[in-house]
């Protein structure tokens, strides 16, 4: 039997053979692709010849193939067209995946080779491509250990070991505590003030777990819900309180996990050789030092802080003259008001908006945007198999007609598929052995169905995400390099959401919305008063919302930049670190470090600030198209050019300053958030 994961694909562009890739084929091919790739590797250490470029770094680069192939298919379709099957298969294959990890990872005499290329590395007569990979390749090792003496190994390995337990744990506890409280109501009256759709939710959530009445929980959707709409503040204290007390105590406590995960990443981090865990996360970032990254929180927290306190003024004077009669509003007060504000201020809802986003149109005013800009077209190719009958294909072409990659559209939910949007890629952009490989790239995303009656129409939040999701494509699509772990979103952390995030700027120009957006019935054409809306809404609250993120930002900062434990507890120096920053009163019972999952069981450490350092990157990187003209091919030429074809075959920060002109003005943001003229 042949296993089309094995052999050649004969589809155009050689495109996967989805049509024939079944279930039982996956696990002979990781095997076959894992058996493979160690091969390559003790053939790259058994090389007779001195270690050189070509036969270690590229060989390194390029070994494993097969394995890349498979995983490319097998990982992405786990998420976007899954079954029992395949979460099988991902639990068989996820140990024998880590071994071969390691494999690599600790092989002595394979970074021995390594070094010994990269400490002439200065004399190899390199290009500006090879010398990146060759630098990446060596600190990709010296980063997980690779120069510490055996001793030293033994206890860095322990450090991580014992650090992606907690990790765990502390995830766990969050979890369950989240799991273990629900607010019950019995009294009707207590409901005062929640629509409909909320009340049901909550009834069903009563049946399902044998309550009487109607209950609410922790989950996001059920917590802000409750807090948006009603009106009794003393079941809104309780729900807050549980909220933000999670895992603070109890029996399934983090405090402690907290300084326990601190303190052996202090210790990871000295081991390596730096002074602080944030000194060595941020180091192969596009802001390199934690200096940087505290400067640029400071110089966004400056003028918001005030701004935000403006803007909780001007919702307790609103509250006020509505009925509220306390003196100052509470963190549970908070949402309840902004929420009637904006009814007052803004009457816009997705029922408005939506008759004007049929979603046909949006893809055609999506392709035809990366047209204006880039010149790229877009052909459907119902020949080439997609791995599902929801999927369409298209060939991506160049200006000059180029065939430049394949673009996997998969649109509407379905169970075999996760919730959400991203962008993945199933093969990235690579030259091997002369030849090259365009990318194939998939979209995928949860818009709601066409049906007999009515078409698939997007909220204005769906085009933003559509927006977003193929900014990303376009890095992939547009790849230019040798090496796929250089080329498309195979960048720094902080840099991978600015071709993405751009992209969502289109979704608020006149000129870009008045060229497709009709209404689907009449024909009528998205009005412009509809528009400014959509704009005023953007921008509510602005200041608020930016000094909620920067204070995570700072409390993520705070724990990472530690050169040796506080002596406080977590929570103590949780205060001491928030206190300066805060715009409502502050809980002495609650604790934000308990349940922040990103930083202490996510991949987010010494990391938090990346959300705003891409909004700064994106804001300024687009001013220049607010400048020359939001369709301007120059200046998209330049983005092109000095941006999405790069991937990171050089330096982030100096690519930026390529396209731009300069460093990131975080003064950008302010602006397009209309913070600076409300504070100075
Ligand atoms: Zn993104």
């Amino acid at each position: 039997m042949e296993n089309p994961l094995l052999t050649e694909s004969t589809l155009p562009f050689g495109a996967p053979p989805f049509d024939k890739i079944r279930n039982e084929h996956y696990m002979p091919a990781f095997e076959q692709g894992i058996a493979e790739a160690k091969a390559e590797i003790d053939a790259i250490v058994a090389n007779p010849a001195a270690p050189s470029f070509e036969n270690t770094i590229e060989a390194l680069e390029n070994a494993g193939q097969t394995l890349d192939r498979v995983s490319g298919i097998f990982y992405n379709l786990l998420e976007a067209d899954t079954d029992d099957e395949m979460q099988q298969i991902a639990e068989d294959i996820s140990p024998k995946m880590t071994e071969y990890e390691m494999y690599v990872s600790l092989n002595e005499p394979l970074f021995a080779r390594i070094k010994s290329v990269y400490d002439r590395r200065d004399a190899l007569g390199l290009d500006k491509e090879q010398y990146k990979l060759l630098e990446d390749t060596y600190k990709d090792f010296v980063r997980s250990g690779a120069l510490l003496s055996p001793a030293d190994k033994e206890r860095y390995g322990q450090y991580e070991e014992e650090l992606s337990l907690l990790g765990l744990q502390y995830g766990k506890n969050v979890l369950a505590a989240t799991n273990a409280y629900t607010l019950n109501i019995t009294d009707r009256a207590r409901l005062a003030g929640l629509p409909g759709f909320v009340t049901e939710a909550a009834a069903e959530l009563a049946k399902e777990k044998g309550q009487e009445g109607w209950t609410f929980d922790l989950s996001y959707p059920s917590y802000s819900a409750f807090m948006k709409y009603s009106t009794d503040r003393e079941l809104k204290r309780q729900l807050y309180m549980a909220y933000n007390t999670k895992a603070v105590g109890g029996e399934n406590d983090n405090l402690e996990n907290v300084r326990r995960i601190a303190d052996l990443r202090i210790k990871i981090a000295n081991i390596l050789g730096y002074p602080t865990y944030a000194d060595y996360a941020i180091e192969d970032r596009m802001a390199k030092t934690p200096a940087t990254v505290n400067a640029f929180l400071s110089k966004l927290l400056d003028p918001s802080l005030p701004a935000a306190r403006k803007e909780v003024a001007t919702i307790l004077s609103f509250a006020r003259e509505n009925g509220f009669e306390e003196e100052v509003l509470q963190p549970w007060d908070f949402s309840y008001w902004t929420e009637r504000y904006k009814d007052a201020h803004y009457a816009l809802n997705d029922a408005l908006l939506k008759p004007y986003f049929q979603l046909e149109d949006c893809i055609d005013a999506v392709f035809g945007l990366a047209g204006k800009l880039y010149g790229l077209s877009f052909e459907e190719r119902p020949d080439i198999p997609g791995y599902h009958k929801d999927v369409k294909v298209y060939d991506v072409k160049d200006a000059d007609g180029r065939h430049l990659a394949l673009f996997y559209a998969d649109f509407f939910p379905r169970e075999s598929k996760r919730g959400g949007a991203w962008m993945t890629e199933f093969r990235g952009q690579s030259i091997v052995d002369g030849v090259e490989r365009r990318p194939f790239i998939s979209l995928v995303t949860n818009f709601t169905k066409p049906t007999a009656q009515s078409p698939s129409l997007l909220t204005h939040d769906e085009l933003t995400t559509l927006l977003h999701e193929f900014g990303h494509s376009l890095h992939g699509m547009m790849a230019e390099g040798r090496y796929e772990s250089q080329t498309g979103t195979n960048v720094a952390r902080d840099f991978v959401e600015l071709p993405s995030q751009i992209m969502e700027n289109w979704a608020f120009e006149p000129e870009f919305l008045n060229g497709f957006a009709r209404h689907y019935q009449t024909g009528e054409i998205l009005p412009a008063d509809l528009i400014e809306k959509v704009k005023a809404t953007q921008n509510y609250l602005a200041a608020y919302y930016q000094v909620r993120q920067l204070q995570f930002g700072i409390l993520d900062m705070a724990w990472h930049g530690l050169t040796a434990l506080p002596e406080e507890g977590t929570m103590a120096f949780e205060k001491k670190v928030l206190t300066p920053t805060a715009v409502l009163p502050s809980v002495p019972e609650c604790c934000t470090s308990a349940s922040f999952g990103h930083i202490f069981s996510g991949g987010y450490s010494a990391g938090y600030y990346s959300y705003k350092w891409a909004e700064v990157l994106e804001a300024d990187a687009f001013s220049l198209f607010k400048e020359k003209g939001i369709f301007n091919r120059e200046v998209a030429a330049s983005f092109r050019e000095n941006i999405l074809s790069k991937g990171s075959r050089e330096d982030e920060a100096v690519l930026y300053r390529r396209f731009r002109g300069h460093d990131p003005q975080p003064e950008a943001l302010l602006r397009k958030l209309e913070i600076t003229e409300t504070c100075k």
